[in-house]
């Protein structure tokens, strides 16, 4: 994953994606019950102005947020950055998130985690891929929703892995089929 400034920062001290992703999650939710229930640029607003007026409340959230979602820590607001304009709406399920990606283009929040299916022709887990980067839950979820037409939509659809497995027949199968659904309705 290619993060951006203040992720690779918690990066390099140690944490996982999983981690910096929640603990971001963790300060998001506070502002959000501060704020109450507003709009997303209204919400975008007011973290801005306690960025800019009211530090010592910023850097409280912060460090809380830290000890709660980390335990034994000694991160505090001097490492952990955050910047009010990487708060987006998760495409999929429409929840706060804060967008830890170099470019700054995710769709989609991180809190399910990595998407995972039981695969039970060689009985185990695999992860799904977009551009070389794991997809998570409503990364996926949005995935399956973009690539089904509307009519064939259903529950429990197979999700497509872009990168099957060397030997993955059914997979290379369906990869195919897609591509080929893809060049005909472009
Ligand atoms: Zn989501």
């Amino acid at each position: 994953m290619n993060y951006n400034k203040e992720a690779s920062l918690l990066y390099e001290k140690g944490l996982t994606k999983f981690q910096i992703t929640n603990l971001y999650q963790e300060i998001l939710e506070e502002f959000y019950k501060a704020c109450g229930h507003v709009e997303t640029d209204v919400f975008i607003q007011k973290v801005k102005d306690v960025k800019r007026y009211e530090r010592s409340y910023l850097h409280q959230i912060i460090d809380e947020s830290c000890k709660r979602y980390l335990y034994s820590t000694d991160l505090t607001w001097r490492e952990v950055k955050f910047e009010p304009k990487r708060i987006k709406r998760c495409k999929n399920c429409n929840a706060y998130f804060y967008d830890v990606s170099r470019n700054g283009r995710s769709l989609t929040c991180n809190i399910g985690g990595d998407y995972f299916v039981y695969d039970s022709t060689n009985r185990k887990f695999r992860n799904f891929y977009k551009n070389g980067e794991k997809l998570s839950v409503c990364g996926a979820e949005l995935e399956i929703h973009k690539r089904t037409p509307i009519y064939k939509r259903k529950v429990n659809m197979i999700l497509t892995d872009f990168f099957p497995a060397e030997g993955d027949i059914k997979g290379q199968a369906w990869l195919d089929e897609i591509n080929i659904f893809h060049q005909n309705h472009g």
